[in-house]
């Protein structure tokens, strides 16, 4: 690996030619360190999707930093993220949010990042290690929700703890390819739109696939 802030500054390069143009975006990805939620560091900032265990991945940035600008993030928002894996999406979304709430299934995976992400100093991130598919009712309604795991339809557990005025981004399809849906809440219901194709690992659950 180049050094880090170098290495760094290239994949930023790199999300610019993907068609990212929120410079927050752009910054939050300056601003974490992503060859610090890896194993092996040397791949760390290529544009790839990496093994975090599990049969598990980080997912590849500029899919991470399409999401995060699907979601269209203000200050005073509260967050829900689906599908913790290694906290880097979280990490990216700490930077914009007043909470963040984010839940992994894989316990070891889950407290792994939290781990990670307390000594990093992030201190607006709640965890909890659990089924994702029912949302987390208890901090509902959520601005936004982020689903990074492959859903077979989108759960109403999820859209019902959307606000209205609320974005929620979440790949949905079979389990080889899906379509990068976007909703919004208004009054009269839900407004949805595709984003093209993309590539994740099932969301497993009650409202998801079965294991
Ligand atoms: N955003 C993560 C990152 O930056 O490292 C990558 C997420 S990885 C592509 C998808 C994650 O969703 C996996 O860690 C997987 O265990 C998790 N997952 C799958 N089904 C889930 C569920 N029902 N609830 C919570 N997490 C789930």
């Amino acid at each position: 690996m180049l050094d880090p802030s170098l290495s760094s500054e290239l994949l930023i390069g790199k999300l610019r030619e993907s068609g990212v143009k929120d410079e927050r975006v752009l910054e939050a990805f300056r601003k974490v360190p992503r060859h610090l939620f890896v194993d092996n560091p040397v791949q760390a900032y290529d544009d790839i999707a990496l093994s975090i265990g599990y049969g598990q991945t980080i997912s590849q940035p500029t899919l991470v930093a399409q999401m995060t600008e699907l979601l269209n993030l203000g200050k005073d928002q509260k967050i829900l993220e689906i599908g913790t894996g290694s906290g880097f999406q979280t990490a990216i979304l700490s930077q914009f949010s007043r909470r963040v709430f984010t839940i992994e299934r894989h316990k070891e995976l889950g407290d792994k990042a939290r781990l990670r992400l307390r000594e990093m100093g992030y201190a607006n991130v709640t965890f909890k290690v659990g089924d994702g598919t029912c949302g987390w009712r208890q901090y509902s309604p959520f601005d936004r929700i982020i689903v990074t795991a492959g859903a077979p339809v989108t759960p109403e557990s999820l859209s019902n703890q959307l606000a209205v005025g609320g974005i929620m981004v979440i790949p949905t399809g079979d389990k080889a390819m899906q379509e990068l849906m976007v909703y919004t809440k208004t009054e009269n219901g839900l407004e949805s739109r595709s984003e093209g194709a993309v590539v994740f690992v099932p969301l497993i659950g009650q409202h998801g696939w079965k294991e």
